[in-house]
């Protein structure tokens, strides 16, 4: 297959007249581009699929490709592979459900790692997976534009690499390969007075401990499984935590019945609707909980599955906070009205200085920054707008890899089936010699 890729492509990219359609696009390719030095620019096709992003996904990708001696790029913005697990999470992270359900495809995590492995244990296993299938991404790569050239059939990709002065590379690929994670970048909400705040302000990808909190006051904005893990830390720390709560969340205990609370769930849709499977979850976390509203944390009036199936929505799965609160060692506050120089004014009325507030607010996609479609990626939130499982693929060879909101297991189904995608379509291209 790779002999037979190579050819192909090799036989397109000497082809004067596919060339000279390449060339003759360039300046059309972005507003940018025509301001740019379009001569000096360095263009390169790649045979085989270009992926943007080696994150968990990116790598997945890579793999099912290389088991198929299909040859690629991986094109990533920072230094290193999994950068978000890398650069952007504290320090107590661990794989929120169990391994079996994290693993990429064709290699299982090691026997003697724990069930919820340490952030530092799946780097390490990141790292084995690039290692045992060859990846080597190009890093410093920013991709900024990509878009299809109808002219030539294939995707043009401007890419910035941040090490080399800021130099742009042009990348023509025929398959484009979108795996640049549906936590791209931090969401930072409006708040009034935040310029006025004299403590510090920081997004959870910034956090890293509850060290440099000791004996502080700190407001945690956010009730997802990030800020309820961060509120823990800092009470682990001697830091005085408060929660913001502005919506009604499922918490779920980690473990039921001794057996993780996903695997449970998992094994229970292959027998019962998921109704009943929403409702045996609610009253086993009412056994373990009590009525969690009672701490200021409502309930959706969705099931934890349906909540999830319908807006992608994670119940957050309690390593300990909800004992925090339910002891008053961290409090539930509602939303915040106005920052002051120490204060924080909330809806409800009150006010309270806090030293500090960490931002659990999430993540969103970047792909309309950078991707010039219509078709496949919403505009408004980034995400394949078909619904699971058909969102990973679009037209003239464009694919999603871990945008399912069915964390490592969806993105892996995703990888796969792109493998497979393009080897077909290589087999048939072979076969029909064009
Ligand atoms: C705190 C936390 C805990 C989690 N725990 C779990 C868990 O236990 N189990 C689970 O299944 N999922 C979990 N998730 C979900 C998480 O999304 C996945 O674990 C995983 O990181 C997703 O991989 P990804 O490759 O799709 O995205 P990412 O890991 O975000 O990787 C995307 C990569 O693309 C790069 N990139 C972005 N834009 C560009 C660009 N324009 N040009 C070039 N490169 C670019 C980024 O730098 C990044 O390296 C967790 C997420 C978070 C935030």
């Amino acid at each position: 297959m790779d002999y037979c890729l190579r050819e192909l492509e090799g036989k397109q990219a000497h082809d004067p007249l596919f060339m000279k359609k390449m060339n003759n696009n360039k300046s059309t390719t972005t507003t940018t581009d025509t301001t740019s030095s379009i001569q000096s620019r360095r263009c390169v096709f790649v045979h085989g699929p270009i992926i943007v992003g080696a994150g968990p996904s990116g790598l997945a990708a890579a793999a099912c490709l290389k088991q198929k001696n299909i040859p690629f790029v991986i094109l990533e913005r920072s230094n290193c592979i999994a950068s978000l697990w890398q650069l952007k999470t504290y320090d107590r992270l661990r794989l929120h459900l169990p391994k079996q359900f994290c693993e990429l495809p064709f290699m299982e995590f090691p026997f003697d790692f724990p069930t919820y492995p340490s952030k530092q244990q799946f780097i390490k296993y990141l790292e084995n997976y690039a290692e045992r299938f060859s990846i080597r991404p190009k890093f410093n790569e920013t991709v900024e534009n990509a878009e299809f050239d109808g002219d030539i059939g294939c995707w043009r990709l401007r890419c910035l690499n941040s090490n080399k002065g800021g130099v742009t590379t042009e990348y023509v690929c025929r398959w484009l390969i979108v795996a640049t994670g549906e936590n791209a970048e931090a969401v930072v909400p409006n708040i009034e007075g935040v310029d006025e705040f004299g403590g510090v302000i920081r997004h959870t990808s910034l956090y890293k401990s509850g060290e440099e909190f000791r004996g502080k006051k700190v407001l945690v904005v956010g009730c997802g499984n990030s800020g309820m893990e961060v509120c823990l830390d800092l009470c682990n720390f001697d830091a005085t935590p408060s929660l913001v709560v502005r919506d009604s969340v499922h918490v779920l205990p980690r473990e039921m019945l001794g057996k993780s609370t996903f695997g449970l769930s998992m094994w229970l849709l292959k027998w019962f609707p998921l109704g009943v499977v929403d409702r045996f979850l609610l009253i086993v976390s009412w056994l373990i909980f009590g009525d969690t509203a009672q701490l200021g944390l409502d309930r959706p009036r969705l099931g934890p599955l349906q909540l999830k199936n319908l807006s992608g929505k994670t119940p957050v799965l309690d390593v300990g906070t909800l004992a925090k609160i339910k002891a008053g060692h961290i409090k539930v506050r509602p939303s915040i009205k106005r920052l002051k120089r120490h204060t924080v004014e909330f809806i409800d009325g009150r006010s309270e200085n806090f030293d500090g507030i960490i931002l659990a607010t999430g993540y969103k996609s970047n792909v309309p920054y950078w991707l010039k479609e219509e078709d496949m990626f919403s505009k408004e939130d980034g995400f394949p707008t078909k619904p699971f499982p058909n969102g990973w693929k679009g037209k003239n060879g464009l694919y999603a890899v871990g945008f399912t909101k069915r964390g490592l297991q969806g993105a892996s189904m995703d990888a796969k089936r792109i493998a497979d995608d393009i080897e077909q379509c290589l087999e048939a291209k072979a076969k029909h010699g064009s």
